[in-house]
């Protein structure tokens, strides 16, 4: 048996749309694809889990759809021995996983604090409210009042 590889496929769609978010929510089940292996008798569960979230951008407001990928590994283990590292181990001691419990966890551990629209996004002017990813606003910016006098050398 030394080297066999068994292997439970994982392929779920698991519903966390009850889950409060602030300002975001769940756009669509979260996709989790992966397996739970046996090899040379550590079973590990490798999966991602592919979540569907919507919010409004925290800089610009606009509204977004974006897929986040949270990668899950760990291993499980019937009883806990005490070298283990309790983190990264999950015991079932009766051999049932809470799969939708441990999605939940890892994918709320997983989510930005901040949500963009996109990496870049120039977010609204202060001044003018103007939504800076279309381009810039009319706004003059501020000038150090020691570099203010220059204005007019640049005039000239
Ligand atoms: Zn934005
Ligand atoms: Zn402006």
């Amino acid at each position: 048996m030394n080297g066999a590889v068994d292997s439970i496929p994982l392929d779920t769609a698991e519903d966390l749309s009850a889950e409060p978010l602030g300002g975001a929510a769940f756009a669509a089940p979260v996709r989790l694809r992966g397996a739970i292996t046996n090899q040379a008798g550590i079973v590990t569960l490798c999966a991602d889990a592919a979540v569907s979230l919507g919010f409004d951008c925290d800089r610009c407001a606009a509204p977004t759809v974006t897929t986040l990928h949270v990668p899950m590994r760990h291993t499980l283990l019937r009883a806990l021995s005490n070298d283990a590292d309790w983190e990264d181990y999950i015991v079932v001691p009766d051999l049932r996983l809470d799969l939708t419990a441990l999605v939940r966890e890892d994918v709320l551990l997983a989510l930005p604090t901040k949500l963009l629209c996109r990496d870049d996004c120039r977010g609204l002017c202060p001044a003018c409210g103007k939504n800076l990813n279309d381009g810039p606003c009319g706004c003059k910016k501020e000038i150090d009042p020691r570099l203010e006098g220059l204005l007019s050398l640049l005039d000239e």
